[in-house]
C-alpha cells in the first residue's frame, strides 16, 4: 500500500525541512506546491505567470492554478509507483476547497467505490512570534534546497551551502511585510483544516518548536500510526 500523507502548518513551521527528512527516510515523494509553483514561475510557464503576483504578495494562488500543477504530478502514476512508497504533500491543501477537491480525486482513484482520503495528516505547530524570526532569517541553497538561518543554522562559510557548495538566497516572500500577510492568510484559510482532518480521524499534532531532529522523530512516530487523533 502506497502511503498518502500531508504535512500542515504555518509558513516557517518547518514543513519543508521535515518533509525532506521524512521522505528521504521513508522513501516517499516530497510534493511541495510552493516548490512546484516556484519552478513554474522560474520556467515562465502559463501557470507560473498566473501565480507570480499572488506569491509575491503572500496571498494564495488561485485554486485552479494549484490544482493544475499538483494533479499533473499526482496523476503521473507511472513515473511514481516504481520509485516511491507513496508521497507527502507539503503546502497543500491550503483551504477547504482544496481539501475537498483532494478527497474527491482520491476517492475517484480508489480501487473500490469506497471514499478514500489521506492516511495521515501531520500538523506542525509553532507560535507566531517564532515564525517571523524563522522566516525573515531563512536562507536557502539554490543548488540542493537545504535551509539555513542567519542566526540559528549558519553555514560554515557565509552564503555557501555546506552540502553542495551552492549559493544561499533569501526567498522574495520571506521579507517581514510579506511574512505577516502569509501568516494572516494561514490563520484565516489553512488553520481551519485542522478541524476538517480531526473529524476524519487522521490528524496528528506535533510540537514544531523543538530541535529539528526531535521534530523529525515525532513526525516519523506520527506516520507509523501512533498518536492519530480522532474526534474527541
Ligand atoms: P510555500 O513554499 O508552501 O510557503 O508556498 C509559497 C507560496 O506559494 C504561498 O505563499 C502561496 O502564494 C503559494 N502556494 C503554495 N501552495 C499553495 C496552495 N496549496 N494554494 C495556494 N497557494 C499556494
Amino acid at each position: 500500500m502506497k502511503r498518502q500523507t500531508a504535512i500542515l502548518g504555518a509558513p516557517g513551521a518547518g514543513k519543508g525541512t521535515q518533509a525532506q527528512q521524512v521522505c528521504a527516510q521513508l522513501n516517499l515523494e516530497h510534493l511541495s506546491t510552493g516548490d512546484l509553483l516556484r519552478a513554474a514561475v522560474a520556467a515562465g510557464s502559463s501557470a507560473g505567470l498566473q501565480a507570480k503576483n499572488f506569491m509575491d504578495a503572500g496571498n494564495l494562488v488561485p485554486d485552479e492554478v494549484v490544482f493544475g500543477v499538483l494533479f499533473e504530478r499526482l496523476g503521473n502514476e507511472s513515473s511514481r509507483t516504481a520509485k516511491s512508497d507513496g508521497y507527502m504533500l507539503d503546502g497543500f491543501p491550503r483551504n477547504r476547497v482544496q481539501a475537498e477537491e483532494l478527497d474527491r480525486r482520491l476517492s475517484e482513484a480508489a480501487p473500490s467505490s469506497q471514499a478514500q482520503t489521506l492516511d495521515v495528516v501531520v500538523d506542525i505547530c509553532v507560535p507566531d512570534e517564532r515564525i517571523v524570526a524563522r522566516l525573515t532569517g531563512r536562507r536557502i541553497c539554490k543548488g540542493c534546497g537545504r535551509n539555513y538561518h542567519v542566526e540559528f543554522v549558519k553555514p560554515k562559510q557565509d552564503g555557501v551551502c555546506d552540502d553542495c557548495g551552492g549559493e544561499l538566497y533569501q526567498r522574495s516572500d520571506d521579507t517581514e511585510s510579506v511574512v505577516m500577510e502569509r501568516l494572516s492568510v494561514y490563520h484565516e484559510q489553512t488553520a481551519p483544516l485542522e478541524v476538517y482532518y480531526k473529524e476524519q480521524g487522521i490528524l496528528v499534532t506535533v510540537d514544531g518548536d523543538r530541535a529539528v531532529e526531535t521534530v523529525t522523530q515525532a513526525v516519523l512516530d506520527a506516520l507509523s500510526g501512533n498518536n492519530v487523533a480522532g474526534l474527541s
